[in-house]
């Protein structure tokens, strides 16, 4: 053995385990072989059999990504019209809604390749770009901004009648497959298009998806759990994922990797006010509509949660004095919200007394940017900061129905504090909830049974599918 084999011998904690490819620049993507470094240690051991489909996948995606010949050969076969597979086929992402939301479907967008052998592709646009490293090494996963051909579905009609689900309909899809259509279109999103995500979960016919060498998947879910309910990928996804909650968290640590510039936001912040803590807590709240909840409302729920499951320190209303200095713990809470009202009175409140402990508390956030605008890179660039710092602590407490709480909890492998979501001020005793498990919760599941044609209930159906802890009709891995 030389000593160049033995300088790229890496130790597996830095490889999370042989989730992740050796080889990549580590100067290109400073974060990659580096999170192992800030976050703990996952208990959570990938299964050799998903190790073997990632390296699969990524010779597959090596052979088959833009710039190869296939690559060429399959956008000329798009711009033809008439399908036929050359041996490569490709599953392009489009995004839709907040950064957390995208992040939970291109997750569950590539499983769907990783189960399907197509290669995936993600429109990054601009509102997204530098904020990720390139995932499959020797090749890049970004859906080429001047796509050649216009693939038509940026209007309500076109969506329709470009869907898959239309497309069975009216038999441009079909059994006798003379021409096949060069692409199609999967709607799974959370709104209209039932047609197009009740032929896609129901999964009747999967031969007959397989032949359409471009599929282009719009969708906000995390939709991951619908493979479990298909017989078509069930043994397959459990082969993967035998600890099943652990679907995020492995494929989000293996394809999410901060950019040079999201990385040196993460560890500035992280180093200047969190890495010397004894805790870490994070406090993601999220308020989704401040016209019809009171702030004030949240922050009193937020309290009530804390303190019944005694995760903040009491403060000492009696004794102003200072606690003596010796050998104090601290903590640090890390809050994460587009206000500044939740950090205010938080921060106030350890100012003005002391601990009962006598552990010494610091309260810090780091942008409040007060509303959610649509298309802004610089924004997103926060939220992802945001999201791998609350992913790196130790106790966090999540907002229901939030997917930027998911991304940081399937993340960080924590198994968070639910806060239910204030409606119309309508609040619940008790006001949080431990979560199930790690996992994103899928908000619209499939509610029909297409083999027994009846309505189904996808969390009664397998002991490892439950209803949501923040939302009832969605469903869980745990
Ligand atoms: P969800 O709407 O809570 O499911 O989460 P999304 O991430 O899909 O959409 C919310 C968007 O609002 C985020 O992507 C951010 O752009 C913004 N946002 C919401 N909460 C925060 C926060 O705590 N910090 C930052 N930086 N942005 C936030």
């Amino acid at each position: 053995r030389n000593d160049s084999s033995q300088s790229s011998r890496m130790p597996d904690d830095k490889l999370l385990d042989g989730l992740l490819a050796p080889g990549f620049d580590e100067r290109s993507c400073l974060s990659r072989y580096r999170s192992s470094l800030f976050r703990k240690i996952s208990p959570h051991k990938p299964s050799s059999y998903l190790l073997s489909k990632l390296r699969r996948y990524e010779d597959l995606h090596k052979r088959c990504g833009p710039r190869t010949k296939s690559y060429k050969k399959a956008c000329k076969r798009l711009k033809s019209g008439h399908g036929s597979s050359g041996g490569c086929n490709y599953l392009v992402w489009i995004p839709i809604n907040g950064l957390g939301n995208r992040m939970i479907s291109l997750a569950s967008a590539f499983l769907y390749a990783l189960l399907t052998d197509r290669v995936l592709l993600a429109e990054l646009g601009n509102d997204m770009s530098g904020l990720f490293c390139e995932p499959f090494p020797n090749s890049s996963w970004i859906f080429p901004k001047n796509f050649s051909h216009k693939v038509e579905f940026r209007n309500h009609d076109e969506r329709y009648a470009r869907g898959y689900g239309n497309q069975l309909k009216q038999g441009i899809i079909n059994e006798s497959m003379e021409s096949v259509p060069s692409y199609t279109l999967l709607n799974l999103d959370h709104s209209d298009y039932d047609l197009d995500r009740q032929s896609f979960y129901c999964n009747q016919n999967p031969s007959l998806l397989q032949k359409v060498p471009w599929l282009f998947l719009i969708s906000d879910q995390y939709f991951a759990p619908s493979f479990f309910l298909t017989p078509t990928f069930n043994q397959e996804v459990q082969r993967m994922f035998p600890e099943k909650e652990t679907v995020f968290h492995h494929l989000g640590r293996y394809l999410f990797h901060p950019s040079n510039e999201a990385w040196g936001r993460i560890i500035r912040f992280y180093q200047a006010y969190l890495a010397n803590a004894d805790e870490r807590i994070g406090l993601q709240i999220r308020v989704f509509n401040t016209k019809t909840t009171k702030v004030r409302t949240v922050l009193d729920e937020l309290f009530k949660c804390t303190q019944k499951e005694k995760l903040l320190p009491q403060v000492d209303p009696q004794n102003p004095a200072a606690a003596p200095s010796k050998n104090q713990r601290s903590k640090a809470i890390l809050v994460t919200s587009l206000y500044t009202e939740f950090y205010e009175n938080i921060s106030n409140t350890y100012w003005a007394k002391p601990t009962v402990t006598g552990e010494v508390i610091g309260v810090y956030q780091p942008s409040h940017d007060e509303t959610q605008h649509f298309g802004d890179n610089m924004q997103n660039m926060k939220a992802w900061a945001e999201m791998y710092l609350l992913s790196m602590s130790d106790v966090l407490v999540t907002s229901g129905c939030s997917t930027f709480g998911y991304v940081a909890q399937g993340l960080g492998g924590l198994k968070p504090w639910v806060l239910y979501k204030v409606e119309e001020e309508h609040t619940r005793d008790p006001s949080c909830v431990r979560d199930l498990s790690m996992e994103p919760c899928f908000h619209y599941p499939p509610t029909y049974d297409c083999r027994r044609n009846k309505k189904m209930n996808a969390g009664s159906l397998f002991p490892y599918l439950k209803h949501c802890e923040d939302l009832n009709w969605g469903v869980k891995l745990v």
